[in-house]
């Protein structure tokens, strides 16, 4: 699943490639992923994209000062930029990636300049919708604090942690809280700060609090640093994986030994709805 460096990851690819192209055609494959299809047509073709923000998990495409081109990934979409033979993708690995469109496609951009940028999504959760200003603002205000921006400090960390009932696991994927941290990075984040992700947030001590601003900080910057995490063979046009892999700790690490050589093997179970991975020995 796409998670913030992911996403990230492929709107800095994206900012290279489609901005201040014209939109020649917009052509939906699949209903299911667009909101208002015909307006949705309507307000991009022969547009550009101007600007690409990302909040939390999410693309914003900036086409004029009143219109905005969400794009949600979700668990299973993905987004591939062709130009050429030359390919660009971001989001769900899935095999074979760069055959587009494929069975997956949803909606395909082609821009002036030949090139296409297709939204795929696998299990058609992902939704795209154009919007207005209003609108995209009310939709960023739902989002937490962006764990790589400047804004989050440990104050303000703090006070997003107080009185809060669920499980830390909970409390990290949850993105009114926190935006951009899926369930990867949410364990590693827990088992960086040694906490048991199903620890209630109410009964973490000052120095775990500490430990787990740190961690995230720490943890998200690093990923967006190597492109975020993918498990399989899945290079970008600049020939690159998503390099996180490799520092991961506790993710797909069930029932290997725990890096830390405190003698225990990494645990996995489910919490908050999510198979989580820890170990008991480190993690309290
Ligand atoms: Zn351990």
């Amino acid at each position: 699943m796409p998670e913030l460096p992911e996403v990230e990851t492929i709107k800095r690819q994206l900012e290279k490639n489609v901005l201040g192209k014209d939109i020649l055609s917009v052509d939906i494959f699949d209903k299911r992923v667009v909101v208002n299809e015909k307006e949705f047509v309507k307000g991009l073709l022969n547009k550009k994209l101007k600007s690409i923000e990302r909040v939390g998990k999410v693309l914003i495409f900036q086409i004029n000062k009143n219109s905005f081109l969400l794009i949600h990934l979700r668990m299973t979409g993905q987004l591939v930029y062709k130009k050429d033979n030359n390919f660009i993708a971001g989001g769900h690995p899935i095999d074979n990636a760069f055959n587009v469109p494929n069975k997956f496609t949803c909606v395909v951009f082609k821009f002036s300049d030949g090139s296409c940028l297709f939204f795929n999504s696998t299990r058609k959760f992902s939704r795209t919708s154009l919007v207005s200003k209003i609108e995209k603002e009310k939709y960023v205000d739902k989002f937490g604090i962006d764990p790589t921006k400047k804004e989050f400090t440990y104050k303000k960390f703090k006070k997003e942690l107080e009185n809060k009932k669920v499980s830390l696991k909970s409390f990290l994927l949850n993105q009114k809280y926190i935006s951009g941290i899926g369930n990867i990075y949410a364990d590693e984040v827990c088992f960086f700060a040694f906490v048991l992700p199903d620890r209630k947030v109410y009964s973490l001590t000052e120095k775990e609090k500490e430990l787990l601003f740190v961690g995230t900080k720490i943890i998200l910057k690093k990923a967006v640093e190597k492109g975020g995490t993918t498990f399989r063979d899945y290079l970008t046009a600049e020939g690159k994986k998503g390099g996180y892999v490799k520092y991961l700790r506790v993710y797909g690490w069930a029932e290997k030994e725990c890096l830390n050589m405190c003698g225990g093997i990494i645990l996995k179970k489910v919490v908050a709805g999510r198979g989580t991975h820890f170990c008991k020995n480190c993690q309290k």
